[in-house]
Protein backbone atom coordinates (compact mmCIF):
# COMPACT_ATOMS: atom_id res chain seq x y z
CA UNK A 1 0.00 0.00 0.00
CA UNK A 2 1.67 3.71 -1.07
CA UNK A 3 1.80 5.49 2.00
CA UNK A 4 1.69 8.70 0.28
CA UNK A 5 -2.07 8.89 -1.21
CA UNK A 6 -1.85 10.18 -5.12
CA UNK A 7 -4.85 12.34 -4.38
CA UNK A 8 -5.34 14.06 -0.93
CA UNK A 9 -7.94 12.33 1.39
CA UNK A 10 -9.66 15.98 1.55
CA UNK A 11 -12.06 15.63 4.98
CA UNK A 12 -11.42 19.17 5.78
CA UNK A 13 -14.93 20.73 4.25
CA UNK A 14 -15.34 22.82 7.30
CA UNK A 15 -12.57 24.57 6.69
CA UNK A 16 -13.37 25.12 2.73
CA UNK A 17 -14.97 23.38 -0.49
CA UNK A 18 -13.67 22.65 -3.65
CA UNK A 19 -15.45 24.38 -6.46
CA UNK A 20 -17.74 22.69 -8.29
CA UNK A 21 -16.78 22.64 -12.11
CA UNK A 22 -20.65 24.08 -12.88
CA UNK A 23 -19.65 27.21 -10.39
CA UNK A 24 -16.47 28.01 -12.03
CA UNK A 25 -18.35 27.51 -15.94
CA UNK A 26 -20.66 29.97 -14.41
CA UNK A 27 -18.09 32.44 -13.21
CA UNK A 28 -16.16 32.20 -16.46
CA UNK A 29 -17.43 34.88 -18.92
CA UNK A 30 -17.90 37.32 -16.04
CA UNK A 31 -13.85 37.47 -16.09
CA UNK A 32 -14.16 38.43 -19.64
CA UNK A 33 -16.82 38.62 -22.06
CA UNK A 34 -19.64 40.40 -19.43
CA UNK A 35 -16.26 42.31 -17.42
CA UNK A 36 -18.91 45.85 -17.40
CA UNK A 37 -19.17 47.84 -14.16
CA UNK A 38 -22.90 46.87 -12.70
CA UNK A 39 -22.81 50.50 -11.78
CA UNK A 40 -22.30 51.85 -15.45
CA UNK A 41 -25.43 52.86 -17.26
CA UNK A 42 -24.43 51.51 -20.90
CA UNK A 43 -25.77 48.70 -22.53
CA UNK A 44 -22.77 46.65 -22.33
CA UNK A 45 -22.70 46.60 -18.53
CA UNK A 46 -26.28 45.10 -18.44
CA UNK A 47 -24.66 41.18 -19.14
CA UNK A 48 -23.29 42.20 -15.12
CA UNK A 49 -26.10 43.55 -13.79
CA UNK A 50 -28.15 40.91 -14.98
CA UNK A 51 -25.36 38.63 -13.37
CA UNK A 52 -25.61 39.73 -10.08
CA UNK A 53 -29.18 40.37 -10.36
CA UNK A 54 -29.78 36.88 -10.99
CA UNK A 55 -27.34 35.18 -7.95
CA UNK A 56 -28.98 37.95 -5.88
CA UNK A 57 -32.13 36.05 -6.35
CA UNK A 58 -30.62 32.41 -6.13
CA UNK A 59 -29.78 33.84 -2.40
CA UNK A 60 -33.03 34.70 -1.50
CA UNK A 61 -35.14 31.55 -2.83
CA UNK A 62 -32.44 29.37 -0.72
CA UNK A 63 -33.10 31.52 2.77
CA UNK A 64 -36.93 32.17 1.60
CA UNK A 65 -36.16 36.10 1.53
CA UNK A 66 -36.55 38.72 -0.73
CA UNK A 67 -33.92 39.49 -3.55
CA UNK A 68 -33.86 42.99 -1.97
CA UNK A 69 -33.18 41.67 1.66
CA UNK A 70 -29.68 39.83 -0.06
CA UNK A 71 -26.40 42.12 0.38
CA UNK A 72 -23.10 40.85 -1.21
CA UNK A 73 -19.76 41.29 0.97
CA UNK A 74 -16.75 39.15 1.06
CA UNK A 75 -17.84 36.08 3.11
CA UNK A 76 -18.63 35.09 6.25
CA UNK A 77 -16.57 37.09 8.49
CA UNK A 78 -17.60 40.47 6.70
CA UNK A 79 -21.14 39.03 6.77
CA UNK A 80 -20.68 38.65 10.85
CA UNK A 81 -19.09 41.72 11.58
CA UNK A 82 -21.67 43.77 9.71
CA UNK A 83 -24.51 42.61 11.17
CA UNK A 84 -23.73 43.29 14.63
CA UNK A 85 -21.28 45.86 14.53
CA UNK A 86 -24.04 47.61 12.43
CA UNK A 87 -27.02 46.57 14.56
CA UNK A 88 -24.83 47.97 17.40
CA UNK A 89 -24.68 51.46 15.71
CA UNK A 90 -27.88 51.93 14.51
CA UNK A 91 -29.14 50.81 18.78
CA UNK A 92 -26.44 52.73 20.75
CA UNK A 93 -29.71 55.06 21.80
CA UNK A 94 -31.50 52.02 23.32
CA UNK A 95 -29.17 50.54 24.81
CA UNK A 96 -25.71 48.56 24.32
CA UNK A 97 -26.29 45.13 25.32
CA UNK A 98 -25.61 42.08 23.26
CA UNK A 99 -26.58 38.12 23.68
CA UNK A 100 -23.80 35.66 22.25
CA UNK A 101 -23.02 31.67 22.83
CA UNK A 102 -19.72 30.71 24.19
CA UNK A 103 -19.08 28.60 20.72
CA UNK A 104 -19.35 31.21 18.44
CA UNK A 105 -16.68 31.34 15.38
CA UNK A 106 -14.09 34.04 16.45
CA UNK A 107 -15.92 36.18 13.16
CA UNK A 108 -18.79 37.06 15.92
CA UNK A 109 -16.82 36.33 19.80
CA UNK A 110 -13.68 38.73 18.50
CA UNK A 111 -16.61 41.25 17.08
CA UNK A 112 -18.33 40.93 20.55
CA UNK A 113 -14.90 41.25 22.45
CA UNK A 114 -14.06 44.84 20.03
CA UNK A 115 -17.41 46.03 20.38
CA UNK A 116 -17.06 45.31 24.36
CA UNK A 117 -13.92 47.59 24.47
CA UNK A 118 -16.36 50.41 22.89
CA UNK A 119 -18.91 50.36 25.86
CA UNK A 120 -21.03 48.07 25.07
CA UNK A 121 -21.72 44.48 26.99
CA UNK A 122 -21.66 41.18 26.37
CA UNK A 123 -23.53 38.01 27.67
CA UNK A 124 -21.91 34.78 26.35
CA UNK A 125 -24.38 31.94 26.92
CA UNK A 126 -22.86 28.52 28.02
CA UNK A 127 -23.49 25.57 26.18
CA UNK A 128 -24.73 22.08 27.57
CA UNK A 129 -22.01 18.70 27.33
CA UNK A 130 -22.92 18.84 23.22
CA UNK A 131 -22.72 22.36 22.84
CA UNK A 132 -26.44 23.11 22.92
CA UNK A 133 -27.75 26.55 23.48
CA UNK A 134 -30.48 26.42 26.40
CA UNK A 135 -33.40 28.66 24.53
CA UNK A 136 -34.41 29.73 28.00
CA UNK A 137 -31.13 30.88 28.70
CA UNK A 138 -31.50 33.46 25.69
CA UNK A 139 -34.60 34.29 27.50
CA UNK A 140 -32.61 34.84 30.95
CA UNK A 141 -30.18 36.72 29.36
CA UNK A 142 -32.21 39.44 27.99
CA UNK A 143 -32.72 42.40 29.59
CA UNK A 144 -34.39 45.92 28.52
CA UNK A 145 -31.30 47.13 27.27
CA UNK A 146 -30.57 44.25 25.09
CA UNK A 147 -30.05 45.30 20.97
CA UNK A 148 -29.34 41.93 19.38
CA UNK A 149 -28.89 38.43 19.99
CA UNK A 150 -26.65 36.03 17.73
CA UNK A 151 -26.41 32.50 18.06
CA UNK A 152 -24.90 30.35 15.33
CA UNK A 153 -27.06 27.84 13.18
CA UNK A 154 -24.37 25.37 13.39
CA UNK A 155 -20.99 24.84 14.98
CA UNK A 156 -17.71 24.93 12.56
CA UNK A 157 -15.77 22.85 14.98
CA UNK A 158 -18.18 20.36 16.25
CA UNK A 159 -21.22 20.24 14.21
CA UNK A 160 -23.71 20.96 16.98
CA UNK A 161 -26.82 22.45 15.67
CA UNK A 162 -28.57 25.26 17.21
CA UNK A 163 -32.40 25.44 18.28
CA UNK A 164 -32.37 28.66 15.92
CA UNK A 165 -36.01 28.95 15.81
CA UNK A 166 -36.97 28.54 19.08
CA UNK A 167 -34.28 31.12 19.76
CA UNK A 168 -35.62 33.36 17.34
CA UNK A 169 -39.24 33.68 19.00
CA UNK A 170 -37.56 33.95 22.15
CA UNK A 171 -35.83 37.44 20.95
CA UNK A 172 -39.11 38.78 19.02
CA UNK A 173 -41.12 38.22 21.96
CA UNK A 174 -38.69 40.62 23.68
CA UNK A 175 -38.66 42.69 20.59
CA UNK A 176 -34.69 42.10 20.14
CA UNK A 177 -33.27 41.17 17.05
CA UNK A 178 -31.60 37.46 16.27
CA UNK A 179 -28.95 37.34 14.13
CA UNK A 180 -27.44 33.87 12.80
CA UNK A 181 -24.37 32.16 11.48
CA UNK A 182 -25.27 29.98 9.22
CA UNK A 183 -21.81 29.79 7.55
CA UNK A 184 -21.67 26.10 8.47
CA UNK A 185 -25.37 25.47 7.82
CA UNK A 186 -26.10 26.56 4.27
CA UNK A 187 -27.01 23.25 2.05
CA UNK A 188 -27.40 21.06 5.41
CA UNK A 189 -29.63 22.85 7.39
CA UNK A 190 -32.80 23.83 5.37
CA UNK A 191 -33.24 27.67 6.33
CA UNK A 192 -36.71 29.48 5.73
CA UNK A 193 -35.56 33.22 7.54
CA UNK A 194 -39.58 33.79 8.22
CA UNK A 195 -40.35 30.74 10.07
CA UNK A 196 -36.80 30.89 12.26
CA UNK A 197 -37.80 34.43 13.03
CA UNK A 198 -34.03 35.71 11.79
CA UNK A 199 -33.69 38.95 11.08
CA UNK A 200 -29.74 38.76 9.84
CA UNK A 201 -27.82 35.83 8.92
CA UNK A 202 -24.70 35.26 7.43
CA UNK A 203 -23.09 33.06 5.21
CA UNK A 204 -19.86 32.34 3.07
CA UNK A 205 -19.70 30.86 -0.62
CA UNK A 206 -16.65 28.97 0.37
CA UNK A 207 -18.31 26.72 2.60
CA UNK A 208 -20.72 25.38 0.02
CA UNK A 209 -18.51 24.79 -3.16
CA UNK A 210 -18.67 28.40 -4.28
CA UNK A 211 -15.69 30.78 -4.99
CA UNK A 212 -13.63 31.85 -1.74
CA UNK A 213 -13.80 36.10 -0.73
CA UNK A 214 -17.96 35.64 -1.24
CA UNK A 215 -20.54 35.87 1.27
CA UNK A 216 -23.80 37.81 1.57
CA UNK A 217 -25.84 39.40 5.01
CA UNK A 218 -29.61 38.71 5.12
CA UNK A 219 -31.17 41.82 6.73
CA UNK A 220 -34.75 41.43 6.78
CA UNK A 221 -36.72 44.69 5.31
CA UNK A 222 -36.81 47.39 8.07
CA UNK A 223 -34.12 46.19 9.91
CA UNK A 224 -31.83 49.39 11.75
CA UNK A 225 -28.38 48.64 10.65
CA UNK A 226 -25.59 51.15 10.02
CA UNK A 227 -22.89 50.02 7.12
CA UNK A 228 -19.99 48.80 7.55
CA UNK A 229 -18.29 49.39 4.49
CA UNK A 230 -18.59 53.28 3.24
CA UNK A 231 -17.98 54.51 -0.31
CA UNK A 232 -20.08 54.41 -3.42
CA UNK A 233 -23.68 53.78 -3.58
CA UNK A 234 -23.33 49.91 -4.58
CA UNK A 235 -25.77 47.48 -2.63
CA UNK A 236 -28.41 49.98 -2.50
CA UNK A 237 -26.40 52.20 -0.45
CA UNK A 238 -25.33 49.68 1.94
CA UNK A 239 -22.38 48.05 1.53
CA UNK A 240 -19.79 49.74 -0.73
CA UNK A 241 -17.04 48.53 -3.29
CA UNK A 242 -17.36 47.77 -7.17
CA UNK A 243 -19.14 44.22 -6.85
CA UNK A 244 -16.96 41.21 -7.18
CA UNK A 245 -18.97 40.15 -10.14
CA UNK A 246 -17.83 36.86 -10.63
CA UNK A 247 -17.55 36.14 -7.18
CA UNK A 248 -21.39 36.87 -6.82
CA UNK A 249 -22.40 34.57 -9.69
CA UNK A 250 -20.29 31.79 -8.67
CA UNK A 251 -21.93 32.10 -5.14
CA UNK A 252 -25.28 32.31 -6.65
CA UNK A 253 -24.83 29.25 -9.10
CA UNK A 254 -23.18 27.28 -5.69
CA UNK A 255 -26.14 28.07 -3.36
CA UNK A 256 -28.72 26.86 -6.31
CA UNK A 257 -26.92 23.71 -6.94
CA UNK A 258 -26.12 23.28 -2.71
CA UNK A 259 -29.72 23.58 -1.40
CA UNK A 260 -31.35 21.67 -4.76
CA UNK A 261 -31.45 18.40 -2.60
CA UNK A 262 -30.40 18.92 1.08
CA UNK A 263 -31.56 16.02 2.30
CA UNK A 264 -30.68 13.55 -0.15
CA UNK A 265 -27.07 15.67 0.33
CA UNK A 266 -27.42 14.77 4.35
CA UNK A 267 -28.57 10.76 3.60
CA UNK A 268 -25.53 10.44 1.99
CA UNK A 269 -23.34 11.85 3.90
CA UNK A 270 -24.48 11.01 7.13
CA UNK A 271 -23.98 7.41 5.74
CA UNK A 272 -20.59 7.74 5.51
CA UNK A 273 -20.10 9.75 8.62
CA UNK A 274 -21.84 6.64 10.48
CA UNK A 275 -19.67 4.65 9.78
CA UNK A 276 -16.69 6.65 10.16
CA UNK A 277 -17.85 7.73 13.84
CA UNK A 278 -18.86 3.61 14.57
CA UNK A 279 -15.36 2.31 13.68
CA UNK A 280 -13.07 5.27 15.23
CA UNK A 281 -15.35 4.35 18.81
CA UNK A 282 -15.43 0.83 18.22
CA UNK A 283 -11.43 0.48 17.37
CA UNK A 284 -9.76 3.20 20.15
CA UNK A 285 -9.88 2.77 23.61
CA UNK A 286 -10.58 6.23 24.99
CA UNK A 287 -12.05 7.91 22.62
CA UNK A 288 -14.87 10.50 23.03
CA UNK A 289 -17.30 12.06 20.31
CA UNK A 290 -17.40 15.48 20.76
CA UNK A 291 -20.97 17.44 19.48
CA UNK A 292 -24.50 16.42 20.03
CA UNK A 293 -25.36 12.36 18.96
CA UNK A 294 -28.17 13.39 16.58
CA UNK A 295 -28.58 17.32 16.50
CA UNK A 296 -25.50 17.98 14.17
CA UNK A 297 -24.34 18.65 10.76
CA UNK A 298 -24.03 15.17 8.12
CA UNK A 299 -20.70 16.09 7.49
CA UNK A 300 -18.99 16.46 11.10
CA UNK A 301 -17.19 13.83 12.91
CA UNK A 302 -15.11 15.54 15.95
CA UNK A 303 -13.12 12.87 18.49
CA UNK A 304 -11.05 13.44 21.81
CA UNK A 305 -8.44 10.43 21.80
CA UNK A 306 -6.52 10.94 25.35
CA UNK A 307 -3.18 11.39 26.09
CA UNK A 308 -2.11 12.40 22.39
CA UNK A 309 -1.66 15.77 21.01
CA UNK A 310 -4.51 16.98 18.13
CA UNK A 311 -1.59 18.52 16.39
CA UNK A 312 0.91 14.77 15.91
CA UNK A 313 -2.45 13.36 14.85
CA UNK A 314 -2.43 15.92 12.01
CA UNK A 315 0.80 15.69 11.09
CA UNK A 316 1.03 11.54 10.66
CA UNK A 317 -2.38 12.05 8.83
CA UNK A 318 -1.01 14.42 6.39
CA UNK A 319 1.92 11.77 6.35
CA UNK A 320 -0.73 9.67 4.91
CA UNK A 321 -2.18 12.09 2.15
CA UNK A 322 -5.07 12.71 5.27
CA UNK A 323 -6.50 16.09 5.20
CA UNK A 324 -7.90 17.04 8.71
CA UNK A 325 -8.34 19.72 11.77
CA UNK A 326 -8.03 19.91 15.03
CA UNK A 327 -9.95 22.90 16.76
CA UNK A 328 -10.90 25.31 14.46
CA UNK A 329 -8.70 25.73 11.44
CA UNK A 330 -8.53 29.58 12.61
CA UNK A 331 -6.44 28.94 15.63
CA UNK A 332 -4.37 26.21 15.30
CA UNK A 333 -0.64 26.84 15.01
CA UNK A 334 -1.70 28.64 18.59
CA UNK A 335 -1.15 26.66 21.99
CA UNK A 336 -4.84 27.35 22.86
CA UNK A 337 -7.24 24.60 23.54
CA UNK A 338 -10.44 25.16 21.19
CA UNK A 339 -12.75 27.58 23.44
CA UNK A 340 -15.40 25.22 21.55
CA UNK A 341 -14.49 22.01 23.55
CA UNK A 342 -13.73 24.03 26.64
CA UNK A 343 -17.24 25.32 26.80
CA UNK A 344 -18.86 21.56 26.18
CA UNK A 345 -17.03 20.92 29.93
CA UNK A 346 -13.57 18.90 28.00
CA UNK A 347 -10.70 19.35 30.19
CA UNK A 348 -7.72 21.09 28.49
CA UNK A 349 -5.92 18.07 28.31
CA UNK A 350 -9.25 16.46 26.26
CA UNK A 351 -9.48 19.32 24.29
CA UNK A 352 -6.02 19.02 23.22
CA UNK A 353 -6.62 15.51 21.99
CA UNK A 354 -9.36 16.41 19.44
CA UNK A 355 -9.56 15.87 15.61
CA UNK A 356 -12.44 16.88 13.13
CA UNK A 357 -12.99 15.27 10.09
CA UNK A 358 -15.66 16.76 7.84
CA UNK A 359 -17.04 15.22 4.72
CA UNK A 360 -18.29 16.64 1.71
CA UNK A 361 -19.18 15.88 -2.06
CA UNK A 362 -15.74 14.13 -2.97
CA UNK A 363 -15.36 11.59 -0.55
CA UNK A 364 -16.18 7.99 -1.07
CA UNK A 365 -16.42 4.45 1.21
CA UNK A 366 -12.54 4.25 0.04
CA UNK A 367 -11.65 6.94 1.44
CA UNK A 368 -13.55 6.11 5.16
CA UNK A 369 -11.94 2.70 4.70
CA UNK A 370 -8.55 4.16 4.32
CA UNK A 371 -9.32 6.56 7.69
CA UNK A 372 -10.35 3.64 9.52
CA UNK A 373 -7.55 1.49 8.81
CA UNK A 374 -4.62 4.22 9.41
CA UNK A 375 -6.27 6.10 12.00
CA UNK A 376 -6.29 3.51 14.85
CA UNK A 377 -2.48 2.58 14.08
CA UNK A 378 -1.71 6.28 13.95
CA UNK A 379 -3.44 6.68 17.44
CA UNK A 380 -1.93 3.87 19.52
CA UNK A 381 1.58 5.19 18.22
CA UNK A 382 1.36 8.38 19.95
CA UNK A 383 0.39 7.15 23.02
CA UNK A 384 3.54 4.12 23.30
CA UNK A 385 5.55 7.62 23.29
CA UNK A 386 3.29 10.27 24.85
CA UNK A 387 4.27 10.64 28.36
CA UNK A 388 1.16 11.10 28.87
CA UNK A 389 -0.43 7.90 28.58
CA UNK A 390 -0.65 5.82 31.94
CA UNK A 391 2.19 2.52 31.92
CA UNK A 392 -0.63 0.31 32.11
CA UNK A 393 -2.54 1.13 29.23
CA UNK A 394 1.06 1.60 27.03
CA UNK A 395 1.65 -1.88 27.72
CA UNK A 396 -1.87 -2.44 26.16
CA UNK A 397 -1.74 -0.10 23.64
CA UNK A 398 1.13 -2.32 22.40
CA UNK A 399 -0.42 -5.57 22.29
C1 LIG B 1 -15.69 29.79 7.96
C2 LIG B 1 -16.61 30.41 8.95
C3 LIG B 1 -16.71 31.82 9.07
C4 LIG B 1 -15.85 32.75 8.28
O1 LIG B 1 -16.20 32.76 6.92
P1 LIG B 1 -15.15 33.32 5.83
O2 LIG B 1 -15.92 33.39 4.57
O3 LIG B 1 -14.03 32.32 5.78
O4 LIG B 1 -14.69 34.66 6.31
C5 LIG B 1 -17.61 32.32 9.98
N1 LIG B 1 -18.39 31.52 10.72
C6 LIG B 1 -18.34 30.18 10.63
C7 LIG B 1 -19.23 29.33 11.47
C8 LIG B 1 -17.43 29.58 9.76
O5 LIG B 1 -17.37 28.25 9.68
Amino acid sequence: MNDQAERPVYMDHAATTCMKPEVLAAMAPYFSEHFGNPSSLYRFSRGSREGVEGARGEVAKALGAKPEEVFFTAGGTESDNWAIKGVAAAAKKKGGHIVTSAVEHHAVLHTCEWLAKQGFSVTYLPVDGYGRVDPGDVENAITDRTVLVSVMTANNEIGTVQPIGEIGRIAHDHGVLFHTDAVQAIGAVPIDVAAMEIDLLSLSGHKFYGPKGTGALYIRQGTRIESLIHGGGQERGRRAGTENVPGIVGLGRAIEVATADIEGHNRRIAAMRDRLIRGVLDTIPDTRLNGHPTERLANNANFSFRYVEGESILLLLDAHGICASTGSACSSGSPEPSHVLLATGLTPEEAHGSLRLTLGDVNTADDIDYVLRLLPETIGRLRRISPLTPAEKRVQEAD
